[in-house]
C-alpha cells in the first residue's frame, strides 16, 4: 500500500532523510527505531503531509497514487492517520465534536453517509470504556489539560473511530505507565486487519512485547540501515544502536 523510493528530505537546508526506501504491504506492522534526531518523526510527518519539509528527491506511492501530490486533508480522507509525538491542545474545541466532524468530513470526501449523533455516541462510549477513559472526556476540550497518557489514549480513540488504512504512531508509547501501554497496544492489536497497515515508531522494545511486529527497521544516516524481526529490537536494547549497526 505504501512504497517509498529514494526519499530525500531536508529541513532548513539540513538533510534529514537521504535516500530512504520502505515498502509497507497491507496487513503488516512495521516498527521504526533509531537514535534521537535520526529522522523518525520527519518520516512520519512527511507521510502524513505536515508542512515545513522540503522533499528534494524520491517518491511515495500510496495505493499506487502519488501521495506527495495530496494535501494533508486528502491523505487523511484516504485513510492515512498519524498519532503525534506531542499532541496539540485546542481549548474551546470539544473532544467529541472534533472527532465527529473529522469522521464526517472523511465520509463526505468518500461519498459515504454521515455518522448519526446516536451511532457516534454509542461507538464513542464503547471505545472510551475499552480505553479506560472517563466519560468526562466527552465534554472536555481537545487534549486540554489531558495528562500524557490521556492524550495518547485519546489518540487511540480517534484511530479506533476513524478506522484508517495506514496508521502511523509516533512514539505513542513514550512516557506511558504499564497499564496505559497495555491498553494502547491492545487497541493497536485489535485493529490489525488484512487491509490495514501500521508504522510504529518507538524507542523501547517494551511495546513490542505486546505487538506482533512483522519488521523492525533501524533508521540511521537518513536511511533504513538495518531491517530485522522482533529480535532486532531486543538486540538494540541489549547492545545499543551503535554496536548493532556496526555488525
Ligand atoms: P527523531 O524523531 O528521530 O528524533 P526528527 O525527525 O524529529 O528525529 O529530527 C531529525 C533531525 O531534523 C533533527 O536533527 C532535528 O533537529 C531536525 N529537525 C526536525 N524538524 C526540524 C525543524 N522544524 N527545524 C529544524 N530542524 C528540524
Ligand atoms: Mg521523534
Amino acid at each position: 500500500m505504501l512504497s517509498i523510493k529514494n526519499l530525500h528530505v531536508s529541513v532548513k537546508r539540513n538533510k534529514i532523510l537521504n535516500g530512504l526506501n520502505l515498502e509497507v504491504k497491507t496487513g503488516e506492522l512495521h516498527v521504526v527505531m533509531g537514535r534521537n534526531g535520526s529522522g523518525k518523526s520527519t518520516l512520519a510527518n512527511v507521510i502524513s503531509g505536515q508542512d515545513n519539509y522540503s522533499i528534494d528527491k524520491g517518491e511515495i506511492q500510496y495505493f499506487k497514487e502519488n501521495l506527495l501530490d495530496m494535501e494533508v486533508e486528502e491523505r487523511a480522507s484516504k485513510g492515512v492517520f498519524m498519532s503525534f509525538q506531542y499532541p496539540v491542545e485546542i481549548p474551546g474545541i470539544n473532544n467529541a465534536y472534533f472527532l465527529r466532524s473529522a469522521i464526517n468530513s472523511q465520509k463526505k470526501f468518500n461519498n459515504e453517509k454521515e455518522i448519526t449523533a446516536p451511532n457516534f455516541m454509542k461507538e464513542y462510549k464503547d471505545h472510551m470504556a475499552k480505553l479506560d477513559l472517563d466519560s468526562s472526556f466527552l465534554s472536555r476540550s481537545l487534549n486540554e489539560g489531558f495528562s500524557g497518557g490521556e492524550k495518547k489514549r485519546n489518540e487511540m480513540l480517534q484511530m479506533l473511530m476513524l478506522k484508517p488504512k495506514l496508521c502511523i504512531l509516533d512514539e505513542t508509547d513514550s512516557g506511558l505507565d504499564v497499564d496505559s501501554l497495555r491498553v494502547i497496544s491492545q487497541s493497536i492489536q485489535s485493529m490489525r486487519e488484512s487491509n490495514r497497515a501500521f508504522i510504529v515508531i518507538t524507542h523501547y522494545h517494551r511495546i513490542l512485547e505486546h505487538l506482533d511486529a512483522d519488521y523492525v527497521h533501524i533508521l540511521s544516516k537518513g536511511q533504513i540501515a538495518k531491517t530485522g524481526s522482533k529480535d532486532l529490537a531486543i538486540e538494540i536494547e541489549n547492545k545499543g544502536f551503535k554496536e548493532v549497526l556496526s555488525t
